[in-house]
């Protein structure tokens, strides 16, 4: 609303045009937005209401008051003066900001705007037009401290900014220069798309993305390469921002980045990661066709193993298993038993005379016959149960998982029936018969090792009673193997410690009507058993392989005694030792005779060699070979027990035989068996048809020499003549008493 009351007053006074005038000048002057003043000599005249409220007086205080009482000091409103008169008196205006002071002391920025009423005559007064700015003022130092605190960041900072406006950068910092390798300024008013390094495509895509952003209201971030100035490149990173969301295209505020080392760094890592990838990617197909190679040769090594464990756990002949794997699987079967509270048999199995037809007909025979043999005992068992090869013609069976010894024996009576039939081999019809020996685990023994001995003890009971059977172990097989190991055992220590001497029996020829022989016999003197026979202790010793250093103490120790007897003075007579089938089959055995009779000083017809049919049945070629030699040599050979053997005369005719001794079995059932009589009789004629001497054994009556000589027989050797005797006997050895006598009693039978 226009203040207008004053005016009205100096109308209604002047009642004209000029108070009208005055009227409208002072109601122009009260409702002025802006505070008047009109001075005179440095006073105040006139002063509207705004001026007096911006100064903080009533209207009618203002007027009269000093000009310098609105200013800050003397010192401002001197310095006013300075500043104001020359433009004043020039006619100009006088335009500036002042500091003012209020009516309160307080202070506040002015903004003055005075002119003369005339400037020739200063006198007639300026007016002055005041405009509060403090507000203005206050607002504008904030944006001008703000606007130097963005100007200090956009300065110093480290990341290029830059406006662009219309394409066109408007401002840019130095750091963005400098990142573009440019002169201070050199980047303004420069469109951005040169600035890029003119790539059309470069910018269009640029620009587009960030508008597409900005629509969003989402900044723009990209990474890319700018050019230099000097032509080479680096790796920004560039974000954008419209500095009016609403207008885009109006202005926007760019960061760019170097972020070349950062690139680098990551491309190297790249880089890195590739080679390494590749390397790994190369280093795994090494690998690969290392492991594959190593697969290769695991394989090959396990198939090897494999053969190697076969070979070692099989026998190579038959395929069976051999001792190594039946030990193992026998003590599997033993463990498991145990667990289940079961039992487990073995089976000991020896075939009947094998070795006299491997001997006879040849080892492929032999082999041929165990290879059958193998077959048919594992078909006549399960194939869960183990049959087994030890050596030679040795087999062993196990059970296990039976229910009670019937079983055991019905399958060692398969066993029997299935060995029974003929094998034909080569054109031979050959008969395998076995000799089965039986022991059971817990029953027998409580391990492995014992289970087999029992096994073993039970199959030689088998052979004993008959072959082609089976026998079960009992305690007292036990028993009897102890004592055999023990006879053993004592026996080799009595022959280290010289508890062994031979007794001597004399061999009586009636033509000579004398002693033509003598027969070593040898004696074992035990200082607790007293005197123990050949017949308990050699067949141990034959067993144990003893024999041979046994006998060849015999051989030494008899060709001694002759010598001592000879260097006696005694009539020189042969001396007869007994050669075992296991001593004659040694290989040296005929350089350690000529090594003894050269070491003794005998001459070799003063030896004579007893050997049985046994030895001469055994391979046969070498045999022959042995005895030439031996007969060559001029040793004596002698066949003892005959007609115990199985061999025929005409079959001796072949080996260089000098005397049969006819066992002593058939003299002794001479006078009462026909039988016997007759079979004497013929070995008898028979032999001297062939030019052999006969001798018979065991003569012990009368009536059995006079029935030996009514045949033809004309040696004898036996207790009726002479027991063995020590050698000290010699006397009676060599002329027993009676001797002429006995040969002749009734002188009726002399010839
Ligand atoms: P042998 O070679 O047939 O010896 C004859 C055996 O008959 C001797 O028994 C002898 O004492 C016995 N004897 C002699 N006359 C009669 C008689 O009228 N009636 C009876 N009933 N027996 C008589 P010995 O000394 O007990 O020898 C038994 C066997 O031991 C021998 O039978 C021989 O095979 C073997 N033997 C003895 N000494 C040796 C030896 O040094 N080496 C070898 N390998 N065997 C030996
Ligand atoms: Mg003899
Ligand atoms: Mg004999």
């Amino acid at each position: 609303m226009l203040k207008i009351a004053g005016a009205r007053d100096a109308a209604a006074a002047g009642g004209n045009s000029l108070a009208q005038t005055l009227l409208e000048l002072r109601a122009i002057l009260e409702n002025a937005t802006v505070g008047i003043l009109f001075t005179r000599r440095r006073v105040i005249v006139q002063a509207n209401a705004l001026a007096a409220e911006m100064w903080g007086y009533r209207p009618d205080e203002m007027l009269g008051l000093p000009g310098e009482a609105l200013n800050a000091s003397h010192e401002a409103y001197e310095e006013l003066g300075r500043e104001a008169v020359p433009q004043l008196s020039a006619g100009r205006s006088y335009r500036s900001e002042r500091l003012m002071r209020r009516k309160d002391g307080s202070l506040f920025w002015c903004r003055i705007s005075a002119k003369a009423l005339n400037p020739d005559y200063p006198g007639q007064g300026t007016i002055w037009i005041m405009e509060d700015v403090d507000e203005e003022r206050s607002i504008r130092d904030a944006l001008d401290r703000s606007t130097r605190e963005l100007l200090g960041i956009f300065e110093t900072n480290l990341i290029g900014i830059a406006v662009v406006r219309q394409q066109r950068i408007v401002r840019c910092n130095r750091c963005i220069e400098e990142l573009m390798g440019v002169e201070s300024g050199a980047l303004l008013s420069r469109r951005v798309a040169e600035v890029m390094g003119g790539n059309p495509e470069g910018f269009e895509r640029l620009a587009n993305e960030f508008l597409r952003g900005a629509e969003e209201n989402r900044d723009h971030h990209s990474e890319l390469r700018l050019p230099r100035a000097d032509g080479s490149q680096f790796w920004a990173r560039i974000s954008g921002r419209a500095l009016d969301p609403a207008d885009p295209a109006n202005g926007s505020a760019w960061l760019v980045e170097d972020i070349t080392q950062r690139r680098d760094a990551e491309l190297a890592l790249i880089q890195a990661r590739d080679e390494m990838e590749q390397r790994v990617h190369e280093r795994t197909r090494e690998l690969a066709s290392a492991n594959a190679k190593l697969q290769e040769e695991i394989f090959e090594r396990m198939q090897t193993e494999q053969r190697v464990w076969r070979l070692a756990h099989h026998d190579a002949l038959t395929g069976l298993p051999n001792r190594a794997l039946l030990q193992d699987r026998l003590s599997q079967a033993l463990a498991q038993a145990d667990r289940h509270g079961k039992r487990v048999a073995v089976m000991f199995l020896d075939l009947d005379r094998f070795k006299g037809i491997n001997d006879t007909l040849g080892h492929a025979i032999g082999d041929e016959l165990l290879k059958q043999v193998a077959a048919r005992l594992t078909a006549a068992v399960r194939a869960t149960d183990t049959v087994s090869r030890l050596g030679g013609d040795e087999f062993v069976v196990m059970l296990h998982d039976f229910r009670n010894v019937d079983d055991v024996v019905m399958v060692a009576e398969k066993i029997i029936a299935a060995l029974d039939p003929v094998v034909q081999i080569g054109g031979h019809a050959l008969r395998a018969t076995p000799s089965i020996g039986i022991s059971i685990y817990p029953d027998d023994c409580d391990d492995a090792m014992r289970l087999m001995k029992n096994a073993d003890t039970a199959m030689y009971h088998a052979k004993s009673a008959g072959r082609n059977n089976f026998q079960f172990f009992t305690a007292r097989m036990n028993e009897e193997a102890t004592r055999f190991f023990n006879l053993e055992q004592r026996l080799r220590a009595a022959l280290d410690r010289g508890e062994l001497l031979l007794h001597y029996q004399p061999l009586v020829d009636l033509d000579r009507n004398g002693v033509c022989g003598l027969e070593a016999l040898v004696r074992w003197n035990d200082p607790e058993h007293g005197m123990i026979s050949p017949g308990e202790f050699i067949p141990v010793a034959e067993e144990t392989g003893l024999i041979v250093p046994l006998g060849e103490w015999v051989l030494r120790e008899a060709m001694r005694q002759n010598r001592v007897w000879q260097e006696m003075g005694l009539p020189l007579l042969p001396v007869s030792v007994n050669l075992s089938p296991r001593q004659f089959r040694q290989r040296n055995l005929v350089e350690t005779i000529r090594a003894i009779l050269a070491e003794t000083g005998q001459p070799a017809r003063l030896l004579e060699l007893e050997i049985t049919e046994g030895s001469l049945m055994q391979d046969q070629e070498e045999t022959l070979l042995r005895l030439r030699e031996l007969a060559d040599m001029g040793v004596r050979l002698a066949i003892d027990d005959f007609g115990t053997g199985y061999s025929s005369l005409s079959y001796l005719k072949r080996f260089p035989v000098h005397k049969l001794k006819i066992d002593q079995s058939f003299v002794r059932d001479l006078c009462d068996d026909k039988e016997d009589a007759a079979i004497v009789a013929a070995v008898i004629g028979l032999a001297a048809a062939l030019g052999l001497d006969t001798l018979a054994e065991g003569v012990e009556t009368e009536a059995q020499l006079a029935m030996l000589i009514q045949y033809g027989c004309r040696r004898f050797q036996g207790y009726y003549f002479s027991r063995p005797l020590a050698p000290d006997q010699a006397a009676l050895l060599f002329k027993p008493p009676e001797l002429e006598q006995k040969l002749h009693p009734h002188n009726h039978y002399h010839i």
